[in-house]
């Protein structure tokens, strides 16, 4: 007995002495036989470790959660990069990855610390010698750390829980990419993506639903209205090697989706949605490339975080191979928006388009039996099957309308500051006009206006009309411009009819319920407004 408590002592005084001279850190899941996932303090830990022990790396903040934790914001350059500005200078791919977006969705999360360990270990010196690297590991932090073994039953691990999908105020991060009510997506937005513009955003999830033969699914951005040379390059040249890549290490991957009827393959493979309140829908509007990832539920925790850092490898294997390409067509596209192009035409509501014949790989799963929960959880057979089917993995526009040369808000009431506000946590560009003389503009004339459904805490509007033309003078109104790379954005944002839109989401409540004309008119054409920055 004496004997075994020195023993136990011995290990506490060393595993003390770890902790007090910084000892390096594993993830949470290796320490815990892959039961655990990291909470909010152990990200930190290891975000710590890094930025304190390896020169390359440089820990900020990006935000604050509605609970007060700071958003973690890493960032890897071996020329040390620590602004946006000295990422713009070294002309580099800027990458971002975004882990925890829904913290039931824990492995990407793991995969970023595992990698950011292993870039300090030399293991991806290529890649950061020739990329700027962003990591962004725990973005819904409060729900991260709500950990509960009710959550996600049905997911094959970690069995001592994960967190909510939602953050502490009940809302959806992964729904607020448009209209920006949590402060995490504020925080994202103004100090990540509005200010170092990254070239590609990677989004890390997990998904469920349809029994799949896939160990990952993943989606480019999915709206119509992204410029088509983004999405040709992305579908055509991107995805395919990433593919073969992830099929070397093992992995079976395809363009995310599901059953059309739950357990019927051949019914149908369906993506999910067009709206740019998803993160990587949102990011191709703004000219940048994007995939959302989705490691499979009924895999094991321990595989799936294998899975999902091979992926964030490859990911960045690829835009260290293909540099050059991506900052060429970046900048191609951003010189061809700064010309306006006349009554280009948009989509403002959305359905999926004709379905194409696919095959796919049907899988099946084993349930696992669990005392401690109620609830099935499923296990993935490695085994499975190739179905003839019909894949419905685009959207086409039901309804469009003309890109303008700017939109004018007419906001001397103030009742709009919320669009102002929004519009800046976008980086969109706002101007005033210094012209005196009456501007030709179309003013939208609401006919018909209903809520869609309540969702999000939001009651969303739906409203269709007709415009008119009026002459106005403009010199008290905003002027938002769309001769810029964030033009579809723009579009997206401010046209009245469009699905996921300022005026769906209550911004444009005060101008439908009352008689006044509509707040925002659109400058059809292209002429000198003498505009001064605001
Ligand atoms: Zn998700």
């Amino acid at each position: 007995m004496h004997s075994l408590k020195a023993y136990w002592l011995m290990l506490l005084a060393l595993l003390l002495a770890g902790c007090s001279t910084g000892e390096r850190p594993r993830i949470k899941p290796e320490t815990t036989d892959y039961q655990e996932t990291s909470l909010y303090k152990d990200v930190m830990e290891v975000s710590r470790f890094v930025d304190k022990n390896y020169q390359h790396a440089n820990l900020q903040f990006f935000g604050t959660t509605a609970q007060g934790k700071k958003l973690p914001l890493l960032i890897f350059s071996n020329r040390d990069v620590k602004t946006p500005e000295e990422a713009r200078k070294l002309g580099r791919p800027v990458v971002l990855f975004i882990g925890d977006i829904h913290s039931g969705e824990v492995e990407g999360k793991e995969a970023l610390q595992r990698i950011a360990l292993d870039i300090m270990d030399g293991k991806y010196d290529d890649t950061i010698n020739q990329l700027t690297i962003l990591f962004a590991p725990i973005y819904n932090a409060d729900g991260n750390d709500m950990i509960d073994k009710k959550h996600r039953t049905n997911q094959n691990g970690p069995f001592g829980g994960v967190g909510t999908r939602a953050n502490a105020q009940g809302l959806n991060l992964n729904r607020d990419f448009t209209k920006l009510d949590t402060p995490e997506a504020q925080g994202l937005m103004g100090n990540v993506i509005a200010t170092w513009d990254p070239d590609m955003l990677v989004d890390l999830h997990t998904t469920n639903g349809s029994y799949h033969g896939y160990h990952m699914t993943y989606a480019p951005p999915l709206n119509p209205n992204t410029d088509e040379r983004l999405v040709r390059y992305q579908r055509e040249q991107m995805i395919p090697e990433i593919t073969k890549l992830m099929s070397m290490r093992g992995w079976n991957t395809f363009y995310y989706g599901f059953y059309r009827n739950h357990d019927d393959p051949s019914s149908g493979w369906v993506t999910y949605s067009h709206t740019p309140r998803y993160s990587t829908n949102y990011y191709g509007l703004r000219n940048r490339m994007a995939l959302l990832s989705e490691t499979y539920a009924y895999v094991n925790f321990k595989d799936r975080i294998h899975i999902a850092r091979d992926f964030v490898m490859t990911v960045m294997k690829y835009c260290t191979d293909h540099a050059d390409e991506m900052i060429s067509l970046r900048d191609s596209l951003d010189a061809d928006y700064r010309d306006f192009e006349p009554g280009r035409k948009a989509g403002v509501t959305f359905d999926y388009a004709d379905p194409v014949p696919g095959t796919i790989l049907a899988g099946t799963v084993d349930t696992l039996k669990r005392q401690d929960v109620d609830g099935l959880t499923m296990q993935r057979v490695d085994s499975v099957r190739e179905v003839k089917t019909r894949i419905y993995g685009r959207f086409k526009p039901t309804a469009e309308r003309t890109v303008p040369y700017a939109y004018a808000l007419d906001n001397r009431s103030g009742r709009y500051d919320t669009v102002i506000t929004r519009l800046q946590q976008h980086g969109i560009a706002m101007y005033r006009a210094g012209l005196a003389d009456p501007v030709n503009v179309e003013r939208f004339k609401p006919e018909k206006v209903g809520v869609e459904r309540t969702y999000e805490h939001h009651d969303m509007v739906k409203v269709s009309g007709s415009f008119e033309q009026e002459d106005l003078p403009l010199n008290d109104w905003v002027i938002i411009p769309t001769n810029n790379s964030n033009r579809n954005l723009v579009f997206y944002l401010m046209e009245p009819e469009s699905d996921d839109g300022f005026v769906r989401w209550n911004f444009f409540d005060a101008a439908l319920q009352s008689d006044d004309a509509f707040p925002v008119v659109k400058i059809m054409d292209e002429q000198d407004l003498q505009l001064s920055p605001i």
